[in-house]
């Protein structure tokens, strides 16, 4: 029996004893290795979550109210909500701060709240809080000019006229914004015949010669006779876009063979041969193409002031507000009415 138990003092016992001390440590400092790590893991993914997701609502009202931060700080957070679109966090800020914040930058506060509330599309608190600021300073022009941009959204004219005549007292220059006012009240008044809107639109654009992309998209979607007897050949590459989607049946060939730019744009269309290459890369490409290839344009609208591209034409830029700053860039691309047309063709 005793040959299977080895003695107490045999050498071999303190050899064992040595070999399971060295796995039981190398055991757990794997062990608390592995767990250290999974800890670190776990301390890093709460801190980051906490960026992630933004404060509530409450969370916000406490944090202001203790007042642990100046309130340049809640200034700077609520812009940099504002600036990444998300207007309600902002919102909350300038509401929070409007309630307990001290009273030095109150104007200035319901400013940015107004100009955020109008940004975020809601119109009538924005008017409302516009209001309530020049009700104690009238002479405040950042309100008045955002006034107009809500009255001009809300669709209500008389009253954007209403605060151009305020400006105008400021000694602000109103000229550009009163004319496109006006052409919008032309456009959009449902009682007024489209012979007096073409009449009313024509005279404040030869007082002003300016928004030459919105009176003439008008013209030309209305009546393209009138439009063409009004034009002036000089502003055709304001209106590439609209004289490109021209019906061929609309286009007035007297005026386009005199006109360089029109004769290489209406070449490049396929609908007459009045130039033989062009300046222009897009159209020179396409006068090279003939119509064999399935090529055409697409357009994109790029402010000149702020530099905000659009998939679509404008009189006003909605980033930055300025008014006639659009330029159009022209864009080779598939004509894709062509493979359409070819498609529907292939199954008769
Ligand atoms: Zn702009």
């Amino acid at each position: 029996m005793n040959t299977f138990f080895i003695e107490f003092r045999d050498p071999l016992f303190s050899i064992i004893i040595f070999f399971a001390l060295v796995f039981i440590i190398t055991f757990f400092s794997y062990w608390w290795g592995r767990y250290k790590r999974k800890e670190d893991y776990r301390h890093l993914d709460t801190f980051l979550k906490q960026f992630r997701s933004l404060p509530s609502q409450k969370e916000l009202k406490g944090l202001i109210t203790k007042g642990e931060l100046p309130e340049k700080s809640w200034l700077l957070l609520a812009h940099s909500y504002y600036k990444s679109g998300d207007y309600e966090k902002s919102i909350e800020i300038y509401n929070e701060m409007l309630k307990v914040g001290d009273k030095s930058n109150y104007k200035e506060t319901m400013f940015l709240l107004g100009r955020t509330y109008f940004r975020a599309g809601f119109l009538e608190r924005a008017k409302n809080i516009f209001l309530e600021i020049l009700k104690n300073n009238p002479r405040t022009p950042q309100a008045l000019t955002y006034l107009l941009l809500v009255y001009e959204y809300m669709k209500d004219y008389n009253s954007a006229l209403e605060v151009l005549d305020s400006l105008d007292e400021l000694k602000k220059d109103i000229l550009s914004d009163s004319a496109y006012i006006k052409s919008l009240a032309i456009i959009n008044d449902i009682h007024m015949p489209i012979n007096s809107k073409i009449e009313n639109l024509l005279d404040i654009y030869k007082h002003t010669y300016q928004l030459t992309y919105l009176v003439y998209e008008y013209l030309f979607r209305v009546n393209p006779k009138v439009a063409w007897g009004n034009f002036n050949s000089a502003n055709a590459n304001l209106l590439t876009d609209v004289l490109w989607r021209l019906k061929k049946e609309d286009l007035d060939l007297d005026i386009i063979r005199q006109n360089g730019y029109l004769s290489e744009l209406y070449t490049a269309r396929g609908d007459v041969d009045f130039a033989t290459k062009s300046s222009i890369f897009e159209f020179d490409v396409l006068i090279n193409l003939k119509k064999e290839c399935c090529a055409s344009l697409n357009f994109e609208y790029i402010c000149n002031n702020c530099k905000q591209v659009y998939p679509f034409g404008f009189s006003r830029c909605s980033n930055c507000h300025s008014i006639n700053t659009q330029s159009i860039e022209s864009i080779l691309s598939k004509n894709y009415q062509r493979d359409f047309s070819e498609e529907n063709n292939s199954f008769q």
